[in-house]
């Protein structure tokens, strides 16, 4: 971080800004809506400059700058359009150990003006210190556009009532739910209406309802294949509602960072190959017991939690034990794989049925035919979960049940991440080319005439391809 961002209470403290041109102008104006008192300094002043000192609003020295100026004020703003005399107010300014903006000059600042969306007293700031300031102000006005403007109006009754609603909901979570029906219902409607009075008897009359001590509950949530960009929007009001998060191995750091952040993250995940049912049974008594205190738990998983997640026999557990759940879906691999490797799972011209299949059970339990390997000669697509480290048993199996060795394979390694590489292969070459590459978990077995698709179809990270491959083509939609 370069720059550390800080809200500076100005009311009534002295700010000097140097110059009195449109720029300063629109800094003055900034500065008296935070009710600084303002010192200008310059030769020549904007009409618009003179008349609010006309007016006693700032005061106006007109003239060579006087660093003795300086001596009284908090803040200086240099924005006259000479860079030496804005050097030399900079250096007024470190001499006094005074931060010192100057207007559109990061060099010579030694702080920033964000960029702002006024919601007061709600403020968003947006810097990109001084490196992109267009990118800010671009942020900013669509920061704007996504915020209510009677936003503001509910920040400053939220306020005002703030001692209240600590007394009416002592409890932090019925606390967090009463801010979120301010947020969500008819309080805020009011307001945007233009009806301040009726907004406050809603707001006072909810307070007045009492509500009983908050029960836990558990959120199963689906956190994606990785990217924070595929997480839901309910997934991102789960995690920040969340007292507890136990995360799974295949959950992105970066998908945690989006969490509340007093919210405590155990880490639960299961390497493969780990004490499997020892992890879940602490899952399952972790979940119970926080639930049982009344606490708001996220069980986040990688991916979707119902798809080879074990999120059923969690919901199970929780239903045995009489603890409420949400279940809130998330994008699983098959389907993430499949769109960054440009692979569709299905076409009309290549295939009809889809089969979402684990390796993991093929393996210890080769028992019945699942349907994914045989069916995805003809018009088929076979995906399967957790193969890589079974790839040379996945692939005799399918082979063993009649699919020909020419059928194109995909191996998608950690889809939608910036390191994604999908090794396309067919189903006979495809454990050597694995083996060649060093293709790691997690990633995904896609086989089926799509599979060859992804080599015309690819967008994103890397593309191996064997020389096997080239006959792999599918029929042409043409021919
Ligand atoms: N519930 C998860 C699946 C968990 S099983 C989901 O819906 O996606 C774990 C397996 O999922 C891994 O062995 C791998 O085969 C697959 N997987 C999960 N994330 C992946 C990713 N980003 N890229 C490739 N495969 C992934």
């Amino acid at each position: 971080m370069n720059h550390f961002p800080l809200f500076a209470d100005l009311k009534g403290r002295p700010v000097v800004v140097v110059g009195a041109g449109p720029v300063a102008e629109r800094k003055i104006t900034l500065l008296r809506a935070a009710d600084a008192r303002v010192t200008v300094s310059a030769r020549a002043a904007h009409p618009r400059v003179l008349a609010r000192a006309q007016a006693g609003d700032i005061s106006l020295h007109l003239g060579a700058f006087d660093p003795a100026l300086l001596d009284e004020a908090w803040l200086v703003i240099a924005a006259t359009s000479d860079r030496t005399q804005n050097q030399c107010v900079a250096d007024a300014a470190t001499a006094r150990h005074l931060f010192c903006n100057v207007v559109d000059d990061p060099e010579l600042s030694s702080a920033q003006v964000p960029a702002i969306v006024d919601r007061s007293p709600l403020t968003i700031a947006i810097s990109s210190g001084g490196a992109a300031p267009v990118i800010a102000r671009r942020l900013r006005e669509r920061i704007e556009s996504l915020l209510d403007p009677a936003l503001g109006a509910l920040a400053g009754l939220a306020r005002r009532k703030r001692p209240h609603i600590r007394a009416a909901r002592p409890h932090l979570r019925s606390r967090r739910d009463f801010y979120d029906w301010l947020l969500d219902g008819p309080v805020l409607g009011a307001l945007r209406r233009g009806r301040a009075s009726e907004a406050e008897a809603l707001l006072d009359q909810a307070l007045s309802t009492a509500t009983p001590a908050p029960a836990g509950k558990v959120l199963l949530v689906g956190a994606g294949p990785g990217d924070p960009g595929l997480l839901t929007l309910r997934g991102l009001r789960a995690l920040n509602e969340a007292d507890l998060i136990l995360a799974d191995r295949l959950v992105s750091p970066a998908i945690l960072a989006l969490a509340r952040r007093d919210a405590q993250v155990i880490d639960v995940g299961k390497a493969p190959g780990g004490p499997h049912e020892s992890t879940q049974a602490r899952i399952h008594a972790l979940m119970v017991s926080h639930a049982r205190q009344g606490r708001c738990v996220v069980r986040l998983k990688g991916g979707d939690p119902m798809v080879f997640g074990r999120g059923g026999e969690e919901l199970q557990h929780l239903k045995r034990h009489g603890i409420a759940y949400e279940v809130v879906p998330g994008i699983t691999a098959a389907l993430a794989c499949g769109a960054y490797a440009g692979i569709p799972l299905t076409h009309r011209d290549h295939a009809q049925v889809l089969t979402l299949a684990t390796a993991h059970r093929q393996a210890q339990d080769p028992g019945p035919n699942d349907g994914a390997g045989a069916s995805a000669a003809d018009g088929r697509t076979g995906v399967h979960y957790m193969g890589v480290e079974r790839l040379p048993a996945l692939c005799d199996r399918l082979l063993n049940e009649g699919l020909s060795p020419d059928l194109p394979c995909a191996l998608v390694e950690n889809g939608s991440h910036p390191e994604q590489r999908a090794l396309h292969a067919t189903l006979g070459s495809v454990v050597k080319a694995a083996h060649r590459h060093a293709i790691r978990s997690p990633a995904l077995v896609i086989v089926g005439e799509v599979a060859a698709l992804g080599m015309d179809l690819a967008w994103f990270g890397k593309t191996l391809r064997t020389p096997s491959t080239s006959d792999a083509a599918p029929r042409s939609q043409a021919a």
